[in-house]
């Protein structure tokens, strides 16, 4: 049995952890099925704490071309608010963040292997083994898994239904240094500039939402399912244009899951999405992703075992995912309430926004 790590997905979580990993002298061994980064269904937006995290990995988000922002709409039926942010945040599109991830991975000495799923994995003489779709069998002590919203065969997370998530490139949409919230049949939208011209919107609805089938397919049903949901909307998007053929989309996207750790199985830690899932556009899945992979990667340098990781991991993260869900819950249920108050008690409303930010970095 080889002695180095082997982690399971190249997206911030798995990357962070290589990165951690390898500048302490390890040489883990990195799977990701991708060949090249892809497009991922995410906000892209990048508070405090994920600017904070990827400034100590070593990305400069502004030389990287993002955009800042400093403002916050929100916009539910005929109500509409703004406030300002109570940090400068950034938008940077998910294809150029992953690849300088994993190319900082890749310079401190990580090994990648990109092209090729794993398609299971097993405990197996006292450390990990995975089987790829290639063929190929890796065996490593201990295994980061990091597969985001994927599931891999025999690890699955015990958690069921959950949100459809969705995500289209626009065009002709000005939003200048504003992030907008949209509250929306079914769930709400954000709406953020894009790097390199645009905007991106993203969505997560509920199932069973009247018209989601057809705007998971069809980007002119998608932006007409956001401007119906409010004045703001409506206006943003007057002029807009489908900047891709078809919507981006995933399904069962399991909001508030946490894995509180308990006995598990020995050798396995779970970070990013695997570990925990905050709800979107009220909480920052990046941050999180990258903070859990460089304590995974902390704790295994340190010879702490996962149980240990994964029971202070829930500990840190709980009290701002509950926070998160009361505000979903509210965008849910009663989006107006949430659009008045941030206009009524700015102070209020950025004492949560830092709230559902957790202070990770
Ligand atoms: C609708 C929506 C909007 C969101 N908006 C935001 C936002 O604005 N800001 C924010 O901070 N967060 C946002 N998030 C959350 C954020 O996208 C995630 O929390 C974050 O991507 C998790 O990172 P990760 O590394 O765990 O997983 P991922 O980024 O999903 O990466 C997992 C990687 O594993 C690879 N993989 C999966 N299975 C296998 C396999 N079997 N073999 C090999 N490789 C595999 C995948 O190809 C992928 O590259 C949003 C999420 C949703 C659903």
């Amino acid at each position: 049995m080889s002695g180095r790590t082997l982690i399971l997905g190249g997206g911030p979580a798995g990357a962070a952890a290589a990165i951690t990993l390898a500048r302490s002298g390890d040489a883990p061994l990195l799977v990701e099925r991708a060949a090249v980064p892809a497009e991922k269904v995410c906000g892209e937006f990048l508070g405090a704490d994920a600017a904070a995290l990827l400034e100590g990995l070593g990305l400069d988000l502004a030389a990287m071309g993002a955009v800042p922002i400093r403002t916050a709409l929100f916009g539910a039926g005929r109500h509409r608010s703004q406030m300002p942010l109570p940090f400068v945040a950034w938008s940077l599109p998910r294809l150029r963040l992953d690849a300088a991830l994993l190319d900082l991975a890749a310079a401190a000495g990580a090994e990648l292997r990109c092209g090729v799923a794993a398609v299971a994995a097993e405990a197996h003489a006292g450390g990990w083994r995975l089987r790829l779709a290639d063929g190929a069998r890796l065996e490593g002590a201990r295994l980061v898994l990091a597969t985001g919203k994927h599931e891999l065969r025999g690890l699955a997370r015990p958690a069921t239904g959950g949100a459809l998530g969705l995500k289209l490139a626009v065009e002709g949409v000005e939003l200048g240094e504003a992030i907008a919230l949209l509250a929306c049949r079914g769930g709400y939208a954000g709406l953020q500039p894009r790097a390199g011209g645009g905007a991106n919107l993203c969505l997560a609805l509920a199932p069973g939402t009247p018209g989601l089938a057809e705007a998971a397919r069809d980007p002119a049903a998608l932006l007409a399912h956001v401007a119906e949901g409010s004045a703001l909307a409506a206006g943003l998007l007057r002029a807009a244009r489908p900047g891709w053929p078809r919507p981006l989309a995933v399904a069962g996207v399991p909001y508030g899951y946490l894995h509180r750790g308990g006995a598990g199985s020995p050798g396995l830690f779970r970070v990013g999405d695997q570990v925990a899932v905050v709800p979107s556009l009220c909480g920052d899945g990046i941050a999180m992703a990258l903070a859990s992979g460089q304590r995974a990667a902390a704790a295994i340098q340190a010879g702490r075992g996962a149980a240990a990781y994964h029971a202070a991991w829930a500990g840190a993260v709980a009290p701002g995912m509950r926070l998160a869900g009361l505000a979903d819950g509210l965008m849910a249920r009663a989006p107006w309430a949430l659009v008045r108050g941030a206009g009524a008690w700015p102070r209020l409303a950025g004492w949560a926004a830092r709230g559902t930010r957790m202070g990770l970095a």
